[in-house]
């Protein structure tokens, strides 16, 4: 007898009543019967949640992409619209404040610029000993004379040996100024192989050759003025501005625009990063106390 003939014959002697109290086999149906039954509404049922599950996702698609989607493109594109044309105004609006503030700054920085003249040491020396240059090491040393001579910028030449083992000597040229290198915009500042007794605005290497008569020879061949005009930035410019501003300006001119004042002339105005600074303020040119003005 096979198994499940036995699990009948079971059941028919047990009358078998189950937990609810139902009998597990209805009158006239064997359990075969019933599991083929079951199975085939099982059957049924999923293929029924199968088509659930086909249109709920073919409705939700058809929300998604053919309903919706268009809708919310267009308020996007609506809001789009409206945020780009709240970004076009205020750039515009700014654009015209900035220039405004250009206009502005035209009359700031032009006393920015007269200032950094007044400021300047006018009868400083700006002579170039051939002791103020040191070289390292004992190597040699050769001052070939100013190329340049003005009681605003003075450029000597200089040869110095180098520590390279071919080109052993540098043509230099050193310039003193009574002005910044960035006010001259000068192109040239390396550090040269030596030891300077001060800063100068510039150092430039012009050429290395394997010796001083060599480098003599190059320069004789130069064009000084071509060579000039590479050291010198916008001297020139610079100068007659710095006349043009001497002759027509005083510090005292700009009196309340300065915090601090020295009796020998230096000063910082509201433009320094030094203004404001609280307590007496030490002179960067000649270290005596400030008189505070503001
Ligand atoms: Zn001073």
């Amino acid at each position: 007898m096979g198994r499940l003939e036995e699990l009948l014959d079971k059941q028919r002697d047990l009358g078998a009543p189950t937990d609810d109290g139902k009998e597990l086999a209805v009158s006239g149906t064997t359990l075969v019967e019933q599991v083929q039954d079951h199975l085939n509404k099982v059957d049924v049922l999923q293929a029924e949640i199968d088509r659930g599950l086909k249109s709920t996702e073919t409705e939700n698609h058809r929300l998604q992409y053919d309903v919706y989607s268009p809708k919310i493109r267009l308020l996007e594109d609506a809001r789009d619209q409206l945020m780009r044309a709240n970004v076009a105004a205020y750039e515009k609006e700014r654009d015209q404040k900035k220039q405004e503030v250009e206009g502005l700054y035209l009359v700031v920085n032009q006393v920015k610029e007269i200032l950094r003249f007044l400021k300047l040491e006018t009868g400083k020396s700006v002579d170039i000993n051939d002791d103020d240059l040191r070289t390292y090491r004992e190597k040699s040393k050769e001052g070939l004379g100013y190329i340049f001579e003005d009681e605003f910028l003075k450029i000597k030449l200089f040869v110095i040996e180098n520590d390279k083992p071919k080109n052993k000597y540098s043509l230099v040229a050193l310039g003193r100024t009574i002005f910044t290198e960035e006010q001259l915009k000068l192109r040239f500042h390396y550090g040269i192989h030596a030891h300077a007794a001060y800063h100068f605005q510039l150092e430039a290497v012009l050429r290395e050759g394997a010796s001083v008569k060599e480098l003599r020879e190059w320069l004789q061949k130069q064009s000084q003025s071509k060579l000039l005009t590479d050291l010198k930035g916008d001297f020139d410019t610079v100068k007659a501005a710095y006349l043009d501003t001497l002759e027509r300006y005083q510090v005292e001119d700009f009196r309340e625009l300065l915090t601090d004042l020295c009796t020998c002339g230096y000063f910082y105005s509201i433009f320094d990063s030094m203004a404001f600074k609280n307590g007496v303020q030490t002179c960067g040119r000649c270290s005596n106390k400030m008189e505070k003005l503001k």
